[in-house]
């Protein structure tokens, strides 16, 4: 890739970032840990793509470095969760051999598995030996006339962040606008409404909670012609710009697909959340505002009474089990406040949220819920995260992943809110298994248990009391 355009996917106009500098994103202080890298985000945001054959064009770690780390689920195929890589050796590239190892990589993943598509992911060695990616790629779609797309996305080129673009734009430029929607089945057809097609971008479906959300969008007639990238199929990708609406589902990562898709076919985007019930309804709201149909928005309208009235006497019995907990929130970006409406819903505090990778737009967001006196933390560290913790005299510590163990060894309660959660809270029926989840956590019996001394401590501390007396 060259610089200029490296240089153009950081200028996104889209993005609040771009208001302070175009670097699309805060570049790691010196000794902070630096994150993934360009490949590991292009991965990640198109492997749940689950009917392609992802190959990384590398040596054998880079494909360790991103594989299915994401709890994404798929509804049908399961080819995404096979990790393929050229495990490009020391030989190969002394050799030269590196092109050549790819060509016969493509060959034996189409031939063994018969693919929608296979994508290619270019990492730091071969982009360094000059491999001409590209080039292969349009040989190997000629050869087994199946899609098989570049994304050139070496770990050099910057961050994480950068790769979600860069994957991103790989599907914009070579995928989006070669097909087009299949026609409505005849029952949808003869709806009694207007059925519209809609796109999910940022929706990665993990854990399957997006199907806590898809019946409401099916009772509303909108159909989703793609969710980049939760369970989504190739020719799904192939369509999104058929859509009429595109919601950026709580992620600015591939913000420049949405705003692309507007400039070039004119769909209009909106940004929301599915955590929580207000959020949920928002969103559900912003799509028939939208599309502009006011037969839409009275349904619309018309459902969100009916789930909100059933969701809140569904949650009424843990409501009050959980009611006036306080919470200690750190997670990233539109998390730090969807999830606070998301608890708030509930009748919980939270008493800070994690702002590290929030934009000013989304701390302007958190000051409207908790207030203007709202405590941000911006320093994740281990040791900050308990002194908060204790200071706030919080009940639970919602976190990611690697998070947990600082919790655990300080015995306080945790629940993972990331990636690699094992439970989905999207939507009304999110909230159930939210509150399910928290009330498991706070009210275990493992807290008092695992803060009681060792029975062996109680012992000797026993024996010296009694010696204590003796000597009296
Ligand atoms: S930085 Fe380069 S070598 Fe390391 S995992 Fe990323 S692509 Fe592979």
């Amino acid at each position: 890739m060259k610089a200029k355009d490296i240089a153009q996917l950081l200028d996104e106009p889209a993005c609040e970032h771009n208001k302070k500098a175009k670097s699309g994103c805060a570049k790691p202080k010196p000794g902070a840990t630096a994150g993934g890298c360009s490949f590991d985000g292009a991965q990640i945001a198109l492997l749940p793509i689950a009917d392609v054959a992802h190959i990384v064009h590398g040596p054998i770690a880079c494909a360790g470095s991103s594989w299915d780390n994401r709890g994404t689920r798929s509804s049908g195929p399961t080819l995404y969760r096979l990790g393929m890589t050229t495990d490009l050796t020391e030989n190969d590239i002394i050799m030269g051999r590196g092109e050549k190892r790819l060509f016969h990589a493509i060959k034996q993943a189409v031939e063994t598995y018969s693919p929608s598509a296979v994508f290619i992911y270019n990492t730091c060695v071969p982009a360094l030996i000059g491999d001409d990616i590209e080039s292969v790629c349009k040989a190997a779609e000629k050869r087994w006339e199946v899609p098989v797309i570049p994304v050139d996305s070496a770990g050099f080129y910057g961050t994480k962040n950068l790769g979600n673009r860069i994957a991103g734009e790989a599907m914009v430029k070579y995928v989006v606008g070669t097909r087009e929607p299949d026609p409505l089945p005849e029952a949808a057809a003869n709806a009694p409404f207007k059925i519209h097609d809609v796109n999910l971008v940022g929706e990665y479906n993990i854990a399957g909670e997006f199907w806590h959300v898809l019946p409401l969008l099916d009772k509303l007639g909108l159909r989703v012609l793609c969710t980049l990238s939760g369970d989504a199929r190739f020719h799904e990708v192939q369509t999104m710009h058929r859509a009429e609406a595109t919601m950026m589902v709580c992620s600015k990562a591939m913000l420049n697909v949405a705003r692309k898709l507007q400039e070039t076919f004119g769909t209009p985007w909106f940004e929301g959340s599915f955590y929580g019930i207000s959020d949920t309804s928002q969103a559900l709201r912003d799509f028939a505002r939208v599309i502009n149909d006011p037969d839409l928005t009275e349904r619309t309208e018309r459902l969100i009474e009916s789930e909100e009235t059933r969701i809140r006497a569904a949650l009424e019995p843990w409501r009050e089990r959980l009611k006036g907990k306080r919470v200690l929130l750190y997670t990233g970006g539109v998390k730090s406040w969807s999830v606070v409406s998301a608890l708030q819903d509930l009748g919980m505090v939270v008493v800070a949220t994690g702002t590290k990778k929030s934009t000013e737009e989304d701390k302007a967001r958190i000051r409207e819920l908790m207030g203007e006196d709202a405590k941000m933390i911006e320093d994740g560290n281990p040791r900050a995260l308990l002194n908060t913790f204790r200071e706030q005299r919080a009940d639970i510590l919602i976190a990611g992943g690697r998070n947990m163990y600082t919790a655990l060894k300080a015995k306080i309660p945790f629940l993972d809110i990331n990636q690699e959660r094992e439970f989905g809270y999207e939507g009304y029926e999110g909230m159930l298994e939210l509150v399910r989840q928290l009330a498991l956590t706070i009210e275990s019996p493992i807290w008092p248990a695992v803060r009681q001394p060792a029975p062996w401590k109680q012992v000797a501390a026993t024996a010296e009391t009694e010696a204590a007396v003796a000597v009296a």
